[in-house]
């Protein structure tokens, strides 16, 4: 054989039995077939077994696998973002002419997607209050097809009712899609409670470190998996081998990092609390947030997730506060190994209900040292107090 055949042999061999601790990385888009006749047949295994790279890998079948158990569900449909899998499922499941009722605290780009792309397909789009509980059977007519629950609201909080509502869906013969990004299926398992379809951000506790992107989609109904499977076929989405194994060693430890990271946001949240510049904390553990008594029921646990509130007049130094940060970095996502920060206006991004308070900040606690994060919080807290002259804010601070 020429040396050219060899050099693209090279890394044909089988390794033979080999086992190490972690699933292995097979990187792949063609699959080989024993015979002309099992290549002709390959969409009979497209559900479980490989026909190509994009549907499926012996790595990607491991995340799934383990993740449908962790969930208490039979399938996992994997995506290459959180948002995919939300829009996958929803493109999947809604039809023009369908109504879908969607939470009002929603993850902001699914409702982008609701608004600007399923609501020009012809599909109405009725948002409503996270704390609608059983009374979402009002809401529910003969053309409504999903309700998307999202608990709690993953900037300001509220807690929802899932069993009541799923409840309320199954009676009338609708699919409940719920996005669990927050508890993951540790805290949670909405398939339990009645949702059909559960969405998780694996870009989040799961891949863990700020540096996957991927979303999961499990279901207990085999026939709700085939038909999301053939979406992925129809869309051409999938995931690499290589980000499936760093989600799979994310999960390993996302046990003790959320309880870790779960712990310091708690001790940070109630000094926060104790300040004056504060108005508020927005973390289902205080009493004062939407859906308190609904969390100690249904989780009485936390992860590294919070807000504050601060005060009318601190409302023009939020900026300047969180610049001052060191530790907290500013930047979207959370449910990893960094402390993040993040200044957001939940005002505009509601409807069926109203926020008045402002802007808010929010924190993703990581796994820095609890002594650290809290001093960087009080070099910079100061910076909320401080008066801006209106007239001129250019200059700065003033002394009244
Ligand atoms: C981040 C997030 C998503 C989207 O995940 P990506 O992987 O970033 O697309 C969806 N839902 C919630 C609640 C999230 O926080």
């Amino acid at each position: 054989m020429d040396d050219e055949t060899r050099y693209v042999q090279s890394n044909d061999r089988p390794v033979g039995s080999f086992d190490g601790l972690t699933a292995p990385i097979y990187r792949a888009s063609t699959v080989v077939f024993p015979t002309a006749s099992a290549f002709e047949r390959r969409y009979e295994q497209f559900y479980d077994g490989y026909t190509y790279g994009l549907y499926g890998t012996p790595t990607s079948r491991v995340l799934e696998k383990a993740l449908a158990d962790l969930a208490s569900a039979s399938d996992t449909v994997l995506t290459p973002s959180g948002q995919s899998a939300l829009t996958l499922t929803l493109s999947a499941f809604v039809h023009p002419g369908d109504r879908i009722l969607v939470v009002d605290t929603c993850y902001g780009p699914v409702r982008a997607y609701c608004d600007q792309y399923l609501a020009r397909l012809g599909v109405n789009v009725t948002y409503f209050d996270p704390g609608v509980g059983g009374r979402i059977d009002t809401l529910i007519d003969p053309r409504t097809r999903l309700i998307l629950l999202e608990s709690p609201g993953s900037n300001t909080m509220e807690f929802m009712d899932v069993p009541a509502i799923a409840a309320a869906a199954r009676k009338r013969g609708c699919l409940v899609l719920m996005d669990n990004t927050w508890a993951t299926s540790l805290l949670y398992k909405p398939h339990l409670h009645g949702v059909d379809v559960v969405v998780e951000a694996l870009s989040k506790h799961a891949a863990g470190h700020g540096d996957v992107l991927m979303g999961a989609i499990t279901t207990v109904d085999r026939a709700l998996f085939r038909r999301l499977k053939d979406m992925t076929r129809l869309v051409g989405l999938g995931v690499s081998a290589d980000e499936c194994s760093l989600v799979l060693r994310g999960l390993a430890t996302l046990p003790v990092r959320m309880a870790r990271a779960a712990e310091t946001a708690l001790k940070l949240a109630e000094w926060l609390h104790a300040q004056p510049s504060i108005a508020r904390v927005l973390h289902p553990a205080f009493s004062d947030c939407p859906g308190h008594d609904l969390w100690r029921r249904d989780i009485g646990r936390s992860n590294g997730l919070f807000s504050v509130v601060p005060t009318k007049t601190a409302q023009p130094n939020i900026n300047a506060f969180v610049d001052a940060l060191r530790l907290f970095k500013i930047g979207a996502s959370w449910g990893g190994t960094h402390s993040l920060v993040a200044p957001q206006d939940p005002t505009g991004a509601r409807c069926a209900t109203r926020w008045t308070e402002g802007r808010i900040v929010r924190f993703s606690v990581g796994l820095e040292s609890p002594t650290d994060l809290l001093a960087d919080l009080e070099q910079a807290l100061p910076r909320l107090l401080r008066k801006i002259d209106p007239a001129n804010p250019l200059l700065g601070e003033f002394v009244p």
